[in-house]
């Protein structure tokens, strides 16, 4: 086996012998009637966020889609390749989740590099227009924020990307008529990586709130 991944080859044993035996009734029942997950989860490709271990779920209950910085496209139709809004009208269409979940983090790079000057060269094309997708949110956040600490300024800047992310869901027409039918809820989360704690926007009260103590299906 290749060393250079020893530990993972390790790792993967041991998932054999527990972690699959444990849910391998699960597993089986998973292949014989397909997926069903309950949501899809929108989230950053940060190696520390873990979108099973930070929800508890299972097997089978999150769709996931992750992207730097958690970033949604606005609804584009062209002939480019477009992973993250294939995958937004996968399960809102094909799977019909009733929840959509953009969860953003604390410590995010792709945030933290919307602060950054960055000269744009063949190594990075992709990233930095990619992360003009930030660039409305850091606007807010600098009119708010511009004279606070750079850590508060960039914990708002996730906030508030979050919350920009969820009205770009909705120019996605089937997200759009799903939404307004009343059969699909958007959601809009922040983890901190420090402390392990998710907080949800809260679109009625305009704050981030403690997740565990919201109502199922509050929108947003
Ligand atoms: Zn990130």
């Amino acid at each position: 086996m290749d060393s250079r991944l020893a530990e993972f080859g390790k790792g993967h044993k041991a998932f054999q012998k527990i972690k699959f035996n444990e849910n391998k009734n699960r597993f089986k029942k998973l292949v014989e009637e397909g997926q069903s997950p309950k949501a899809l989860f929108i989230g950053c490709s940060d190696s520390r966020v873990m979108p099973a271990m930070i929800t508890g779920s299972k097997p089978g209950d999150l769709f996931i889609v992750r992207n730097i910085g958690n970033f949604v496209a606005p609804f584009n139709p062209d002939a480019d390749y477009h992973a993250t809004a294939s995958a937004i009208e996968y399960a809102t269409s094909i799977l019909e989740v009733s929840d959509i979940v953009v969860c953003g983090h604390s410590h995010c790079g792709a945030i933290g590099a919307l602060y950054k000057d960055i000269q744009a060269t063949p190594d990075n094309i992709h990233t930095i227009k990619w992360l003009e997708l930030g660039k409305d949110a850091q606007k807010v956040a600098l009119l708010a924020h511009k004279h606070s600490s750079k850590e508060i300024l960039l914990r708002y800047t996730e906030q508030i990307s979050v919350v920009y992310q969820l009205d770009n869901l909705l120019t996605y027409p089937a997200v759009k008529r799903r939404v307004e039918e009343g059969t699909l809820f958007l959601h809009g989360w922040h983890y901190d990586i420090e402390n392990g704690n998710i907080e949800y926007y809260d679109d009625e009260d305009f704050e981030f709130k403690e997740l565990g103590q919201k109502d199922e299906h509050d929108s947003q």
